[in-house]
């Protein structure tokens, strides 16, 4: 079963300290991945097919449930990386 808890949900148990260092370190891995340029499309095609088949994604959103992350955004950077380990690449 997919846990559904909202990120509101989520901060609402956290202190505004924990939200702003989560949103720090969202932002710098974020900004790590982005900048880090495009990953070759086969390997960017393995990562989806993956995180299809991954309990931990909304297929219907596209969205990982651990990150939050839109992966078909996601899996194209060479240094964004799956909170699970699930990836090879
Ligand atoms: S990033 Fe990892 S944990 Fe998230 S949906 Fe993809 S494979 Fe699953």
């Amino acid at each position: 079963m997919v846990n559904m808890e909202t990120q509101a949900e989520r901060e609402k148990k956290m202190t505004w300290q924990q939200i702003r260092d989560e949103s720090i370190g969202m932002l710098k891995e974020t900004y790590t991945a982005v900048t880090s340029g495009y990953i070759e499309k086969e390997i960017q095609e393995e990562r989806y097919e993956i995180c299809e088949g991954c309990s931990e994604f909304i297929k219907i959103l596209r969205l990982c449930n651990v990150c939050k992350c839109y992966m078909p955004a996601k899996t194209l950077f060479n240094k964004s990386k799956c909170p699970k380990s699930y990836w090879n690449k």
